[in-house]
């Protein structure tokens, strides 16, 4: 439980230049966050896309964030994910220091982690369903959630969510519709922006994807951008 987790008692104190040594001193904190994270496909597929952008995932599962940091470990070292790390094969020396994972509950503690207005990019990608009516509170798209999220993101910036599971589908949509700080935006807009490798990403790259599609389910995507404040009240 949380009882057992540290956090930053503010996004100052996080320490940034640990997760990603190779940009200590540049004053870069993250832009994207992948919440709940899993297994990290969507951190290594976006990271050779984005290789200024520093990208956090964020997971619970003490077991699973382990794996990820070997994961990530392994390819900065090698540059390709490999079971025996070997220096005579290092052909991609130095990619994939834009990545890292934190254990954290990003449903209680992001504010402690990202200032208002640091991400372009929030990912939300197949999230837990809870099915059961009581434990709705405990998705992590809600009411009191999003205006979280609306801090941490900038203007223009874009949430990205996928789910296999239409009853939070619905949901999920319900709540993003009511939010009047985001406004749904388009897969046509969004490719035509250029977004297109993340949207792929989005819908290829993760662990929990790939599961769907190997049971032939259905995939429903909502993006969404944040508007700027002014947007809003005029
Ligand atoms: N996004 C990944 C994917 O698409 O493969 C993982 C999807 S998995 C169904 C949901 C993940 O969210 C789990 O790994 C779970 O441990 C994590 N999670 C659930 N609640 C969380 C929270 N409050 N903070 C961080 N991670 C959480």
């Amino acid at each position: 439980s949380d009882h057992f987790l540290e956090y930053p008692p503010d996004p100052d104190s996080f320490d940034i230049a640990k997760l990603y040594p190779a940009y200590a001193g540049s004053g870069k904190r993250p832009e994207f966050v992948d919440i709940g994270c899993g297994f990290g496909g969507l951190l290594i597929a976006l990271a050779p896309l984005f290789p200024d952008t520093l990208i956090l995932g964020m997971e619970i599962r003490v077991q699973v964030t382990k794996y990820v940091e070997d994961r990530i470990t392994a390819l900065r070292l090698t540059g390709k994910e490999s079971q025996s790390i070997s220096e005579t094969n290092a052909p991609g020396r130095g990619a994939y220091q834009n990545i890292a994972v934190i254990r954290a509950n990003a449903m209680k503690f992001l504010p402690n982690y990202i200032q208002k207005g640091q991400l372009s990019k929030m990912f939300f990608l197949f999230p837990d369903p809870h099915f059961k009516a009581r434990k709705h509170k405990a998705r992590i798209i809600s009411p009191t959630l999003l205006a979280e999220y609306a801090y941490a993101l900038r203007p223009g910036g874009i949430i990205y969510t996928i789910t296999d599971v239409k009853d939070l589908h619905d949901w999920m949509n319900e709540h993003l519709s009511a939010f009047p700080l985001f406004e749904r935006v388009g897969e046509d807009e969004l490719r035509k922006e250029g977004h297109g490798p993340v949207l792929d990403a989005v819908i290829t790259s993760t662990e929990e994807g790939k599961k769907v599609e190997r049971n032939k389910g259905d995939k429903c995507p909502d993006w969404l951008r944040i508007l700027a404040y002014d947007e809003v009240l005029d």
